[in-house]
């Protein structure tokens, strides 16, 4: 019984701290915890106010096409489409890139800007 709810709260832990560091719309992960999906994000809550909720997480974590992102290296830029694992951006000074999207999450190399 105990370890059980030290299983529970664990996953609470868990939960919490994805809730804390997800840039998507607050109230769709959370209700996709318990199981409920929203389609759209809320457009109510701070991530969706900040605008980083329907630019990244709103496509499940990829990058919509026309999102405009912002690239630490390579200034700013346009997505022009995802392949897969990979996202093909067309930065002003750049040109083409094409990087890979666990790359992007893991190294927060692409941030969304305001349109
Ligand atoms: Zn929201």
């Amino acid at each position: 019984m105990a370890e059980h709810r030290q299983r529970v709260d664990a996953s609470r832990v868990e939960m919490v701290r994805g809730l804390a560091d997800t840039t998507g719309c607050r109230r769709q992960y959370l209700l996709g915890y318990f199981g409920e999906e929203l389609t759209e994000p809320c457009d109510n809550c701070d991530t969706c106010s900040a605008g980083t909720a329907t630019t990244l997480e709103a496509t499940d974590g990829e990058f919509a096409v026309d999102t405009a992102v912002e690239h630490a290296e390579w200034g700013p830029g346009v997505v022009m489409r995802t392949e897969g694992d990979r996202v093909v951006v067309l930065f002003e000074t750049a040109g083409y890139r094409t990087l890979a999207l666990a790359a992007v999450r893991e190294h927060d190399l692409l941030r969304p800007r305001a349109a």
